[in-house]
C-alpha cells in the first residue's frame, strides 16, 4: 500500500522546509509506503531549490517545476497526474491544512472504505469580513447554479487511486478541483479541521487570482448566466412588441413624422433578434472556444525524476 501526498507551491521558499518537517514524522508513523509529489507552480523566489534539495536527500521525495505559474489548480492536476499511490492526498503547502487529519483520513479509506476523504472547515480561521462575504456569495451562487454546495469545503481531501484514474479522463481545461472532485461522486464522508494560521508568507491569492477562479468554476458548472442572456433577449422583443403597438398607433392617428414608424419597428426587431441569438450562439461559443484550443493545462520544465540532460 501507498500513499501519495501532492502539495502544490507557489512562492513559499520559507515555508517548504517548515511543511516537510511537519509532515515527515506523521508520514513515517503511517507504517506504509509513501511519496511526496511537490509542484513549484513557477515561482519566483527559492522555492524551486528548496524542493529540489528536499529531492535530493529523500527519494520518495518528487518535485515537479512548471515553466511558469499556471495558478494552484494546473498544479494540483499535474500532481494527480503525476502521482502513483494507492490514495492521494492533496493539501496545501502552508500547513494551514493540518497534516495531523492525516492518519484518521487514512483510516476512514483503509477501514471504512470511503473513497474520497473531504476536509472540511469547521472553523475558516481568520480571514477579513470582506472574504468571508465574498466566499458566502460564491457558494450561495455556485449551490444555485450547479446543485453541489461546497460552503466550508476545501481542497484537502484524499482520493482514492478509482477516484485519480477517474480525474484524469476527464477532458476540461479550467479545472476546479474542489467542484469536479463532488461532481465525480464515490463514497465520500468528511473530516472537520481547523484552519492554522500561515507560518510564513503570505495567501497567494490576489482578488483578481480569485474572480478569475469563481468565473471558472460557474461558468464550467452552469450555463445558467449565458441562458440570462437569452432571457433578457426576449424581455426586450417583449417590451420592443409593446413599443412597436404604441408606434404604429401614433402613426394611424396621424402625428408621427414619415417614414419614422417603419424604422423605429425595424430597430426594435432586429435589437431584440440579436440579443436572443447572441445569447444563444454565446452559449455554444464560450464551451466550443475553451475545449477547441486543447492546450496542455500546464508545462513541466523540470522534474527529480526525469534524467535531465
Ligand atoms: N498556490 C499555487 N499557485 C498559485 C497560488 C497558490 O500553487 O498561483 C499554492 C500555495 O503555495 C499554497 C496553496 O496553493 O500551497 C494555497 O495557497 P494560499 O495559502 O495562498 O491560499 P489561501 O490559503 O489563502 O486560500
Ligand atoms: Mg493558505
Amino acid at each position: 500500500m501507498k500513499i501519495s501526498v501532492l502539495i502544490p507551491f507557489y512562492n513559499e521558499e520559507k515555508q517548504v522546509p517548515i511543511t516537510l518537517a511537519a509532515l515527515r514524522p506523521i508520514l513515517d508513523s503511517l507504517g506504509c509506503d509513501y511519496e511526496a509529489v511537490l509542484v513549484d507552480d513557477g515561482s519566483t523566489d527559492g522555492t524551486w531549490d528548496a524542493l529540489r534539495s528536499a529531492s535530493a536527500q529523500d527519494a520518495r521525495i518528487r518535485s515537479l517545476r512548471f515553466s511558469r505559474n499556471f495558478g494552484k489548480e494546473a498544479a494540483l492536476c499535474a500532481a494527480l497526474e503525476a502521482a502513483d499511490g494507492d490514495a492521494c492526498i492533496v493539501m496545501d503547502g502552508d500547513l494551514q491544512h493540518p497534516p495531523e487529519v492525516i492518519p484518521e483520513m487514512i483510516h476512514l479509506w483503509r477501514e471504512e472504505g470511503f473513497e474520497v476523504v473531504e476536509g472540511v472547515k469547521s472553523s475558516r480561521g481568520h480571514e477579513s469580513l470582506a472574504s468571508r462575504f465574498n466566499a458566502t456569495l460564491f457558494y450561495g451562487l455556485f449551490r444555485r447554479l450547479s446543485g453541489f454546495d461546497l460552503e466550508n469545503a476545501s481542497d484537502f481531501k484524499l482520493l482514492d487511486r478509482r477516484v485519480v484514474a477517474e480525474w484524469r479522463r476527464l477532458g476540461e481545461h479550467d479545472t476546479f478541483f474542489r467542484g469536479l472532485s463532488a461532481w465525480l461522486g464515490f463514497r465520500r464522508c468528511k473530516v472537520p479541521f481547523d484552519v492554522a494560521e500561515r507560518k510564513a508568507g503570505r495567501s497567494k491569492w490576489s482578488p483578481f487570482k480569485l474572480v478569475r477562479l469563481s468565473l471558472n468554476a460557474i461558468t464550467s458548472f452552469s450555463a445558467l448566466p449565458l441562458q440570462l442572456v437569452s432571457l433578457l433577449g426576449a424581455v426586450l422583443l417583449v417590451l420592443s412588441l409593446a413599443l412597436g403597438v404604441q408606434t404604429l398607433v401614433r402613426f394611424l392617428q396621424g402625428n408621427a413624422a414619415d417614414g419614422f414608424t417603419t424604422v423605429i419597428l425595424l430597430v426594435l426587431l432586429i435589437g431584440g433578434c440579436i440579443m436572443l441569438s447572441l445569447g444563444l450562439i454565446g452559449l455554444y461559443l464560450a464551451r466550443i472556444f475553451d475545449e477547441v484550443k486543447g492546450r496542455p493545462r500546464f508545462i513541466v520544465s523540470e522534474d527529480t525524476r526525469r534524467r535531465s540532460r
